[in-house]
């Protein structure tokens, strides 16, 4: 059997799985919460589904969330049509661990995948979001723009359809592919019509551009030099690896340009051109008479630290698990005539848990009994929930070498734990929004803390349920330190 007819036959069994359980279920009572009814086919199909997830996207960098900058003006539409959840934290900060909480609804301990340099798929048991949907007759497709999520993550095995034809490279990594939101929403309309009209389907559209290197496709210097150019204007050198703290990551680097706030510009010119694109998707599903019939989510894996006085590190993610990188955008709009959302509490914290669950019950879709996160029509966090966030882990070199954060949000704190060499920090928002003043030693702090510590070190010391990710292939190997996940 073919390795591509094996992963073939692995999703099939999940499927039947899935099906033979809901088999048994029998018809779901009237009135359940959190759910609604499907109508029948013929009576207007379900409604389809739309999750959108733009690779390294901050969630303050928007303009429905006060940015100056005009660089969301699709994405402002959406938080205007549907609803904007204003504390949503990623479980990971990283983009493969983060994507796999997202489709299991599970935090990286418990799926077992903590890092990029692993098969970084779900196991093939682990219902996901896709799987929920697909037994439930609906078509399933994704689109990727970078080799982390590509064909090699094994991710493509949980969709009937996945595209990961990447059409350029990295800037300064050109073993690196990857393809611009133009290319990838190009396919995606192709995609659309192919597709039946009675059928409904989940697309995932993954977008890489405001990932860096910062240099969009097009206009990547329209901010560079405005009024809004002041923020933090420092002078960086030029880091010697991606890691580098206190300087340029080496992939970052853009000619001979070291100052921060010619970056934090062109960072803004990527969302600008990535939120572009997303416009012309939803003005193309608009043309097809699909928009109305369509739940659209978009959300992002991780936010990125730009020019963070005290974080050590510039235009980077993964390691840390400060605000800016693990506090996400996360838009919902329900298809035309819903308004299941409106009586939410968006200011209340939400994790990228909570995603997969929420969106199958707006769907009325029972979500897998395996899924953690909350359905939020339902089951608001209180105010003080812990929204905890993992930086990249697992392996020696990450948590020694590199070093790597474990992190926790609860109500006006953050803390966090550096894997290097154990020190905390503990930060208070309610005078300290930046994250600049280390509170660890403050007293007053003393108690929150203790919960805090044991609660972050019961996380990272859960066992995970499944078998460890399979070893690395020799060719896994080679590419991925090609790609500069392995040394
Ligand atoms: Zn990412």
């Amino acid at each position: 059997m073919t390795l591509r007819a094996a992963a073939a036959l692995a999703v099939l069994l999940v499927l039947a799985a899935a099906g033979c359980e809901r088999a048994g279920e029998g018809p779901r009572p009237a009135g359940e919460p959190g759910t609604v009814a499907v109508p029948a086919q013929g009576a207007g199909a379900p409604p389809n589904l739309l999750l959108v997830t733009v690779d390294t996207l901050r969630a303050d960098h928007l303009g429905f969330a006060g940015y100056p900058r005009d660089t969301s003006p699709n994405l402002d539409r959406i938080a205007r049509e549907g609803r904007w959840f204003r504390r949503a934290y990623s479980a990971s900060a990283t983009t493969g661990a983060s994507h796999v909480s997202l489709f299991t609804s599970q935090a990286p301990p418990a799926h077992g995948v903590t890092a990029n340099n692993q098969r970084i798929a779900p196991p093939d048991e682990l219902p996901t979001l896709m799987t929920a949907l697909a037994a439930r007759g609906y078509a399933t497709a994704a689109f990727v723009s970078s080799v982390v999520v590509g064909r090699k993550s094994g991710l493509q095995r949980h969709f009937a359809h996945f595209d990961d034809e990447l059409t350029t490279k990295e800037l300064n990594r050109k073993a690196r592919y990857e393809r611009p939101a133009g290319h990838t929403i190009d396919a995606v309309l192709r995609w659309l019509d192919a597709q039946p009209a009675d059928r409904p389907f989940f697309l995932w559209i993954h977008l890489i551009d405001p990932h860096g290197p910062y240099a969009a496709p097009d206009d990547p210097d329209r901010y560079v030099g405005d009024a809004h150019a002041s923020r933090l204007d420092v002078e960086l050198p030029a880091g010697d690896s991606d890691w580098s703290e206190n300087a340029i990551p080496r992939y970052q680097v853009l000619g001979d340009r070291r100052d921060a706030s010619y970056y934090v510009a062109r960072y803004d010119a990527e969302i600008r051109y990535a939120d572009r694109e997303l416009g012309r998707l939803l003005d193309e599903l608009g043309r097809r008479g699909l928009y109305d019939r369509t739940l659209v989510a978009v959300t992002a894996d991780h936010g990125e630290t730009l020019a963070e006085p005290g974080h050590k590190r510039f235009f980077a993610h993964g390691a840390t698990t400060y605000e800016e990188v693990v506090r996400v955008p996360l838009v919902v709009r329900e298809p035309a005539g819903a308004e299941r959302l409106a009586a939410v509490d968006v200011e209340r914290p939400v994790s990228t848990l909570d995603v997969a669950p929420t969106l199958l019950a707006l769907l009325g879709v029972t979500a897998p009994p395996t899924f953690r996160g909350r359905n939020l029509l339902v089951d608001a966090l209180p105010d003080d929930a812990p929204m905890f966030s993992l930086g990249s882990y697992g392996t020696e070199r990450l948590e020694k070498e590199v070093g790597t954060q474990f992190g926790v949000r609860r109500g006006p704190l953050r803390y966090l734990v550096n894997s290097k060499d154990g020190s905390e920090e503990l930060y208070d928002h309610r005078d300290d929004p930046a994250e600049t003043r280390n509170r660890i030693a403050d007293d007053a702090h003393a108690a929150p803390v203790a919960d805090l510590r044991s609660g972050v070190a019961a996380l990272v010391g859960e066992r995970s349920r499944i078998a460890a990710p399979a070893p690395l292939t020799a060719e896994q190997e080679a590419a991925l330190r090609a790609l500069g996940y392995v040394e």
